[in-house]
């Protein structure tokens, strides 16, 4: 199984309980650093949820609009 399987099969939006699919954005460090982050996409919903240390966090609280990152 690989991880889009897993995603499909255990997580689900906590909105619409809808498909998720996984992507990677660039984001910035405090310093100023760029990094890749890994998310996961609602496009139900138009909203992503941050994966922090490899834990998704499926929270409606934490949904943030994927304007601007495709
Ligand atoms: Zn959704």
């Amino acid at each position: 199984m690989n991880i889009q399987e897993m995603i499909d099969e255990f997580l689900v939006c906590p909105k619409c309980k809808g498909k998720l699919e996984m992507s990677v954005i660039n984001k910035m460090t405090a310093e100023g650093k760029p990094y890749e982050s890994s998310i996961l996409i609602c496009r139900n919903c138009g909203v992503y949820y941050p994966i922090e240390d490899d834990i998704p966090v499926l929270l409606v609280d934490e949904a943030k609009t994927i304007e601007g990152i495709d």
